[in-house]
């Protein structure tokens, strides 16, 4: 039986509607930017699957870290226990995030990472004998699909059958220059009407809600009212952390630094499953105290896995290495170029970057979930192109060791898919 037999017997895919689309397309091997299926066919990776093996797949650096970890400490409980490799990480860490940023918590995935972030802002009030239960976030944020994370999330297929279980989320929209005053206006009127305990965004661009971006001095306006007013801001830097905005992360163009940081997808480079959230000293503070009641009671049984945190070392010195900084700014030059040529063409509405991002809008009628979006995917993974549209916009989110031919034939894909579309 060949792959893809094999799994429709007994594989449950994520978002996936199993009725209508029964087939996965099995990948046997992944290098570089590239990627190839079971019947040899390659194609290259623009989206770095999913924003996480942005040094390249099976990048042999980190196999070789990966490789002398493993021989040396496989796992540890985690409380009450340490190690080097996390403790390296934290340092390499801190070095990296914006200056506020002191403490590192550990958790497995980027849903995780912004439930801790939750948790540790609901208890941050409570250990200061407050009671505040209102998390405010942005109508179409999008910050995973575990429940404290989903409440918070508001792209409507996800949450549907499960609103009623949510947290307390009150929702304003993403500010632009013609809503700006009033999003202003509703933030300060759920800060009167609510107990308000943290805000929670995706800093400049909104990967889930089709790369959706926006302005930095908007958001540190809204952050700047959240200091005023003890709201603790988490910033989930899960999609845009680790160069991909041509910054370390995007927090760096606002003034106003979040008190908490979230982080996963390329902090461990497509490797194993892992996840940050970092904090201020200011919040770690809250949780100490002479009883144990005031501790944050949080953990994974694989919280800082050794293995996956010589992964992030690893990841984190390449990032830091003046090849990728240089790859980093080619692509950002090259989607410029790219940008130029096609922005006026009849079928694209609108475009837009941000650091390596590129997404364009396409001018034509359909659905998010529709059939054109499939025929559109179909067109590109035929041409050896593997990218995912979001409804009618179309992304490129490149591995930062993607070759100039690589990336102009994802471009050219593109322009032949504006022609046919
Ligand atoms: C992917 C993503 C998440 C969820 O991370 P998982 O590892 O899939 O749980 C949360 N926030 C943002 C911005 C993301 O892009």
């Amino acid at each position: 039986m060949s792959l893809k037999e094999r799994d429709k017997k007994h594989i449950w895919h994520p978002l996936t509607q199993h009725k209508i689309h029964p087939d996965s397309l099995p990948i046997v091997k992944a290098e570089g930017a590239l990627l190839f299926d079971d019947e040899g066919k390659e194609y290259i990776d623009g989206i770095a699957s999913w924003y996480t093996a942005m040094y390249g797949h099976c990048n042999p650096y980190i196999i070789e870290k990966v490789n002398e970890q493993m021989r040396k400490l496989d796992q540890i409980v985690f409380a009450g226990f340490t190690h080097e490799p996390a403790i390296r990480l934290s340092e390499e860490l801190i070095k990296i995030l914006p200056d506020n940023q002191e403490k590192i918590f550990f958790s497995d995935n980027g849903s995780t990472a912004n439930e801790v972030g939750i948790k540790m802002a609901l208890q941050y009030h409570f250990n200061k004998g407050e009671k505040r239960n209102t998390i405010i976030a942005f109508n179409d944020g999008f910050h995973g699909d575990t429940f404290g994370a989903m409440s918070a999330s508001g792209l409507s297929v996800y949450n549907g059958p499960f609103e009623d279980f949510f947290i307390d989320v009150q929702r304003i929209p993403t500010p632009n220059k013609d809503n700006f005053d009033e999003v202003m206006k509703q933030l300060q009127k759920i800060i009167n009407s609510y107990n308000v305990a943290a805000f929670i965004y995706e800093p400049l661009v909104q990967g889930a809600n089709a790369m959706h971006m926006f302005e930095a001095e908007f958001l540190n306006e809204i952050l700047q009212i959240c200091a005023a007013n003890n709201i603790i801001t988490i910033a989930d830097e899960v999609m845009t952390g680790f160069g991909k905005t041509g910054t370390n992360f995007a927090s760096e163009y606002v003034v106003t630094k979040p008190d908490i940081i979230s982080m996963s997808k390329a902090l461990t480079a497509g490797f194993v499953p892992m996840a940050v959230t970092s904090c201020t000293q200011e919040i770690y503070d809250a949780f100490l105290d002479d009883s144990v009641g005031k501790a944050f009671f949080h953990a994974h049984t694989y919280s800082a896995n050794p293995i996956a945190c010589s992964v992030a070392i690893a990841g984190i010195e390449l990032l830091g290495s003046e090849e990728i900084q240089k790859n980093i700014q080619t692509i950002i030059k090259s989607h410029q170029d790219f940008d130029t040529k096609i922005k006026n063409h009849p079928k694209v509405k609108t475009t837009r970057q941000q650091g390596v991002i590129y997404a364009l809008d396409l001018d034509i009628e359909m659905d998010r979930y529709g059939k054109k979006r499939y025929e559109i995917f179909d067109h590109f993974m035929q041409n050896g192109v593997c990218l995912r549209p979001l409804g009618k916009t179309i992304y490129i989110l490149p591995p930062y060791v993607i070759t100039k031919n690589q990336l102009d034939k994802i471009y050219n894909t593109i322009i032949e898919l504006l022609e046919v579309v």
